[in-house]
């Protein structure tokens, strides 16, 4: 399955995911979702939403997004016309690789986009789903096009 980040949007988790450092910072990806079947349909994330590490303590190598955050993160995509297609959350210091706990937590279905933050510095992006089973993760093809031929 194919995750297609709009380079927007990945300079924004990368300014997110620096600022937040040492911590681990996260947010909601909006977008659209292709034709495909359950689980494998192609998604272009279009928007990101960055919500407050609500985590209270362990903040350096945990994330926490109550239902309210995902309420709104419903509420806003549903007024742009996209639909929630995943998460994203930074590994300070760590591989941009699930963790067990990220396992634990995750849900069935949704993208989950990985950013390696290494001495304060984002690093590459790696995307993730959830198997069926919920045993493990699988990697998505992670495609960043680029914005046409840069202005100077
Ligand atoms: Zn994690």
């Amino acid at each position: 399955m194919s995750v297609t980040l709009d380079s927007e949007v990945e300079t924004r988790i990368r300014k997110h995911a620096r600022k937040g450092y040492p911590e681990e910072t996260c947010g909601f990806l909006l977008g659209q979702v292709g034709e495909g079947p359950f689980g494998q349909e192609p998604r272009v994330i279009e928007a990101m939403i960055p919500v407050p590490n609500q985590q209270q303590d362990e903040r350096r190598r945990r994330f926490l997004m109550g239902p309210e955050a995902f309420r709104e993160a419903e509420r806003r995509a549903l007024e742009e016309g996209l639909d929630v297609v995943g998460v994203y959350h930074s590994h300070p210091d760590h591989p941009a690789v699930p963790s067990e706990v990220d396992r634990k937590h995750a849900w069935p279905w949704y993208s989950y986009l990985i950013i390696a933050v290494t001495k304060g510095e984002p690093g590459p992006i790696r995307a993730w789903q959830l198997e069926e089973d919920r045993s493990d993760f699988r990697e998505e093809t992670l495609e960043v096009p680029e914005v046409g031929p840069s202005r100077t």
